[in-house]
């Protein structure tokens, strides 16, 4: 493979450590392009192309020369920052944590929109395209900032950045992956796509949209309290665990998504506590959550149970029968929980009781959860003669049937009846327990439903010491008269509502009598028109909390574009453009991640035609309205990474 131009340095590099031989896959597989693109590149992608560890280690020490050679000297006024880029101990990946996983700014060229998907909290989600450098086209979903005619609202922009220095260190096969960031208008997050859409659209979708089989929804489970436990162990909490939330990669595989309200475990050992009003989807929060904004891993846990609960009720609404300002007093006082769905078995709705322990430290813990989905796994097995007796659900031989319910116990076993799913047909109902045989864990049939010890387990955990023990007297709360029917996704969205609204407006959960509080929708933020504004400023998060949208401050004002010496002049210029000062634009654009044309030429105007200086400019604009520091801060940073915006927009990602 012949080197590019731009990549000489690497195979230089290789070359002196003697492992020219990974250079096509470094370039082709790692898309390592520039020597930063080192420090996201972790042991993991080395052993996939097949580095052993001592050439790992020679590597790291050549990449980590190349950067000390190559280090900028900073004039004084930096130091908190410089302090903490220093390049970890050798036998680390190449980076500190936080800087990990997102592999590059990705150039606008490089992603082509196309169909909408969805919007969401802060945007608009298409399905796109993205270009690598050696040309492959990659499928992505781009998440796009909403823009107003003033430019991103201020804690959109903020709650949109947080996402991606989330998203950026996260790498579980079932949370949803980042794969960069397009600095631009808008900015645009480019992340895996999920083909086939929200778990919710598909559990809420119209015939001849099948069911899905039961069995899945038990693997869906397990795969997400695995996530679940990856983010908890990072002392992260979801925040807005939902079916909605769950997106579905293939047909039997889920990733977690929206990690808009994720938020790092502080104050409290493993607590959060909101600090303003925020929207909450307040019919999956834990009761702590509700009344104190008290977040954990246990009350994630709790997301979890209610999250379950949608799934085997065809993606219904929790609580859609009860008014909001109800709810807390519901789990609280009268000790009520969601009721069984009919396709739930009793192994699972156990399980489902005991994410919804009052006290969060009666809940299981999402590692010890996955275990518990195991145990409770409905037993399956295969019809051995056809059913057709009126009532009973169909089946032929050799259907696999999923047992919901079944009794081992049964005096007469001929005259006994199990309720199951038939996985040929997806159809739910009762049939002759002599029509099935079921598979032990062996694999041999057996003869009745054994759960995988689940509800045995139900039983023995009561009054252990493991801290699954189910405490309250469960009531079980059938829909109301006139309760809503099965609601679409944007109803669901519809119910994420401020937690102060429902805290404060409410009337209180024992008084009572007055009507529901105006709640305010956290997903119905008006979309804003397509046309692209200057930048905004960033806002401060007191002031977007106190202020109404109204009373922002208005974006800044460009220069006028008249009096300036490099004008063309009035009527001359859309026929006549000026060859050099369009080559130098050129330079500029093409030298700037994100920057249009027209702001190239604002910035060569501002520089009397210096194109170093605009390009610069242009860097810091970029910079700042990428974070909430100053200008003069964005311009040391970048000096620090010798004008290379893609380092610093990842130092500054990194610590939002
Ligand atoms: P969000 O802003 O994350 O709430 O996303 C809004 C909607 O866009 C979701 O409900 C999904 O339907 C869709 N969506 C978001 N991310 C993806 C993705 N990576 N792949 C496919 N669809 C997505």
């Amino acid at each position: 493979m012949l080197p590019e131009a731009g990549s000489l340095w690497l195979l230089r590099l290789l070359q002196d450590i003697q492992l020219a031989q990974f250079y096509p896959s470094i370039l082709e597989k790692l898309n390592v392009t520039r020597p930063e693109h080192f420090d996201f590149v972790r042991p993991e992608d080395l052993d996939g192309i097949g580095m052993g560890r001592p050439a790992q280690r020679r590597l790291a020490e050549a990449v980590k020369k190349h950067h000390s050679r190559n280090k900028p000297k900073i004039p004084g006024g930096f130091a908190p920052e410089q302090k903490e880029t220093t390049p970890p101990s050798d036998s680390s990946p190449f980076l500190p944590e936080p800087e990990r996983g997102l592999k590059c700014l990705i150039p606008d060229g490089a992603v082509s929109r196309g169909e909408l998907l969805g919007s969401g909290c802060f945007g608009v989600v298409h399905r796109g395209l993205w270009t690598l450098p050696s040309g492959q086209s990659v499928p992505v979903a781009i998440k796009s900032l909403r823009v107003t005619p003033k430019g991103p609202v201020g804690t959109e922009l903020r709650d949109f950045l947080r996402e991606v220095s989330v998203m950026m260190n996260l790498e579980h096969p079932h949370l949803l992956q980042l794969h960069g960031l397009v600095l631009g208008q808008p900015l645009q997050m480019v992340m895996e796509l999920a083909p086939l859409g929200s778990l919710h659209a598909r559990l809420t979708a119209p015939a001849p949209s099948p069911p899905l089989p039961i069995v899945l929804l038990c693997l869906f489970l397990r795969q997400l309290a695995g996530a679940m436990a990856y983010l908890g162990a990072r002392g992260l909490v979801h925040r807005d665990l939902a079916t909605r939330n769950l997106l579905l990669a293939s047909p039997c595989t889920i990733k977690v998504a929206d990690f808009g309200l994720v938020r790092q475990l502080g104050g409290a050992p493993g607590r959060y506590v909101m600090g303003g009003p925020r929207p909450i989807p307040y019919a999956w929060c834990a009761p702590e959550s509700l009344r104190q904004g008290a977040f954990s891993s246990a009350s994630d846990v709790w997301m979890f149970g209610v999250t379950l609960w949608e799934m085997f009720s065809g993606g219904k609404e929790p609580w859609a029968w009860v008014p909001p300002y109800l709810i807390l007093q519901r789990l609280e006082k009268d000790q009520a929980r969601l009721p069984r769905p009919p396709l739930c078995s009793k192994a699972l709705y156990t399980l489902a009781l005991h994410c919804w322990a009052l006290h969060p430290a009666d809940r299981p813990s999402f590692s010890c959860l996955e275990g518990l989905i195991q145990e409770a796994w409905p037993p399956e097995g295969h019809c051995v003669r056809d059913v057709t007796e009126p009532r009973s659900l169909r089946m032929e031989p050799g259907d696999p049937i999923t047992i919901i319910e079944g009794s081992a116990s049964s005096r007469s076993p001929s005259s006994t009846t199990w309720k199951g799913q038939n996985g040929r047909t997806l159809k739910v109902g009762s049939f002759p327990a002599s029509a099935v045989t079921l598979a032990d864990l062996r694999g041999s049939p057996a003869t009745c439903p054994v759960h995988r010890g689940s509800p045995a387990w139900g039983e023995q955990s009561r009054g252990s010491t493991d801290g699954v023990r189910p405490k309250a007297k469960l009531r079980e709360l059938p829909p109301a008269k006139g309760q809503r029917r099965n609601t679409p996704l944007q109803r669901i969205k519809g119910i994420s509502k401020s937690l102060e609204s429902v805290l404060s407006l409410g009337p209180c959960p024992t008084g009572g009598g007055s009507s529901p509080p105006e709640l305010r929708h956290a997903r119905d933020v008006p979309q804003g028109p397509p046309g692209l504004p200057p930048r905004p400023p960033f806002v401060s998060s007191s002031f977007q909390l106190s202020q109404p949208p109204g009373e922002r401050p208005s974006w800044p004002k460009r220069e006028p574009l008249h009096n300036h010496p490099l004008e063309a002049p009035r009527g001359s210029k859309a026929t006549v453009p000026d060859p050099k000062l369009q080559k130098r634009v050129m330079e500029v654009e093409l030298s700037v991640h994100g920057v249009t044309h027209q702001e190239c030429q604002v910035a060569l105007r501002a520089t009397g035609g210096d194109v170093v200086s605009a390009i610069q400019n242009l860097k810091v604009d970029q910079l700042f309205h990428l974070s909430s520091r100053s200008r003069a801060d964005c311009r040391r940073i970048l000096e620090h990474y010798q004008w290379d915006l893609s380092a610093a927009s990842r130092y500054v990602l990194a610590r939002p």
